[in-house]
């Protein structure tokens, strides 16, 4: 039996059997497998220590997540939390002397905070799947048009106070995509530019091809992206100002775009306006190579874009 050891501890023993009698190795063998053992320990504990590296590094990542969760789910559970309180209370102890209107108005605060709590725990559960690689995209061929309209029909509250332009082709070939995945992209994008850009102001929907690709871009009319940003946006958890911290938003919108997107083969990036203030973002998806010949007036072949 042959120890491995190395400088700091013995990392194992190699055991050698012969059938044969008399002495197992010769003199010159034994140094062999002497140096052999030694070489072999070294390159076993440095695997081990890459690994205890990597550990380290995966639970130091893993607690700056879940620091960050912390802080945006105390942040923005609260506040909506908070709102949906304050109003129901408020309805409960005075709701028979308040005018109609105000009630009203309450009862708007509970749904709309409720509706805004209900999109962050969406977004949490999104996030959890992209993380674990639980995500399985259900694809079918649908149109880029479709899909827009829908999401822009999700968002029609959210970007009620803004304009909003599309200019989709309707010959832009369909896309392979799981159509729940791809309008939850664009919704995220929409809210954003709903939240960034002032009321009043354009968001626009733009699909074209381009070699081989199509793309898809939602532009806005707001402050844009600090260029050392323009990447690090796509970070979880990750908001550009301090002022973005009073506007309800976690920091996961863009991380979830981009999961979902790059889940179906597509990327994602951001950009700012040249020809005015305002954010650009640029889906590209790769064009299918031979797209089903539907008829856009059969909605049965376009599956369940609800
Ligand atoms: P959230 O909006 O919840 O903060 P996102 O991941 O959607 O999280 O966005 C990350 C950050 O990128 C935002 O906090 C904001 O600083 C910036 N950002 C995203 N979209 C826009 C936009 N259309 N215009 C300007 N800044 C934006």
């Amino acid at each position: 039996y042959l120890p491995l050891r190395t400088g700091r501890t013995a990392i194992g023993v190699v055991g050698l059997d012969n059938d044969k009698q008399g002495p197992l190795l010769t003199p010159e063998q034994q140094r062999l497998l002497d140096a052999l053992a030694d070489q072999a320990a070294v390159a076993i504990e440095r695997i081990q220590l890459v690994a205890d590296v990597d550990r380290a590094k995966l639970a130091a990542e893993a607690d700056r997540l879940r620091s960050a969760l912390l802080t945006s789910i105390s942040h923005d559970l609260k506040t909506p939390l908070a709102a949906i309180m304050g109003a129901a209370g408020t309805l409960r102890e005075f709701a028979p002397a308040l005018p109609e209107h105000d009630r009203a108005e309450l009862l708007t605060t509970v749904l709309d905070e409720s509706e805004r709590l209900n999109r962050f725990i969406a977004n949490l559960l999104d996030m959890t799947k992209i993380e674990s690689g639980a995500m399985e995209p259900n694809y079918a061929f649908h149109y880029v048009g479709d899909i827009v309209g829908s999401a822009l029909q999700r968002a029609r509250k959210i970007i009620a106070e803004h304009n909003t332009e599309t200019d989709i082709p309707s010959d832009l070939p369909m896309l392979k995509v799981d159509p729940v995945l791809f309008e939850q992209a664009l919704f995220n994008l929409l809210d954003n530019a709903a939240k960034y850009a002032p009321a009043g102001s354009t968001i626009r929907v733009q699909g074209w091809t381009d070699n081989g690709s199509v793309l898809l871009q939602i532009m806005d009319e707001g402050p844009g992206i600090p260029p050392g940003d323009l990447e690090r946006i796509f970070d979880t958890f990750y908001r550009v100002r301090k002022r973005d911290q009073v506007r309800a938003g976690t920091g996961l919108g863009l991380s979830i775009c981009r999961g979902f997107i790059e889940a179906m083969g597509g990327t994602i990036t951001a950009a700012n306006r040249t020809d005015r203030s305002g954010a650009v973002f640029t889906i590209k998806m790769p064009k299918p190579a031979n797209p089903p010949n539907f008829d856009a007036s059969n909605t049965d072949d376009l599956g369940d874009l609800a």
